[in-house]
């Protein structure tokens, strides 16, 4: 099933998700339906909260399903290291329409769980790592106009408050 995604400036996206403690047949459905939502927006990734649900889960593919379908899921991460720097534009299924340079690390080791509540490590670089951080941030509430400085952020606010006012948000 194909689910709605928040659209700034839901509140739902600015909550700090808790951690999920449950392996439930809700949580394989809710998996299922993110993989789908995924895919169906040509995401590359896509946080519990931005489908409403307020908890540490993460979809990606870091192909977006371009050159095959290879979904992946982490559940409660944490970076647990980091290195080196990249700047590449960037966008959010939450913030349609809109891309712009974040800085990010350009390495980032990553603590987890899979889909199956396995213990696992990942070594992210380049785009694996900035999707890796870009969703984790939704996580905690954190979008990544919140990562750009102070004066391209309040732009950048105010010209999607225009285009929300336009009605061009669903
Ligand atoms: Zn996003």
């Amino acid at each position: 099933m194909i689910l709605d995604i928040a659209t700034f400036p839901s509140p739902v996206l600015r909550k700090k998700a808790v951690e999920v403690e449950l392996l439930s047949d809700e949580l394989r459905e809710l998996i299922e339906n993110m993989k789908e939502t995924l895919y169906n927006a040509n995401g590359f990734g896509l946080a519990a909260p931005q489908v409403g649900e307020s908890i540490r889960l993460i979809v990606y593919d870091e192909t977006a399903g371009k050159v095959g379908k290879n979904p992946k899921v982490i559940i409660n991460p944490e970076i647990i290291q980091t290195e080196g720097e990249q700047i590449v534009e960037e966008g959010c299924l939450s913030i349609p329409g809109e891309f712009v340079p974040v800085k990010r690390y350009l390495t980032v080791k990553v603590r987890a769980l899979d889909e199956d509540f396995n213990p696992i490590i990942i070594d992210a670089e380049g785009n694996t790592a900035r999707i890796m951080q870009h969703e984790i941030d939704h996580l905690n509430g954190v979008l990544f106009i919140d990562r750009l400085p102070a004066f391209r952020r309040d732009t950048l606010k105010k010209h999607i408050k225009r285009r929300i006012a336009r009605g061009e948000y669903a």
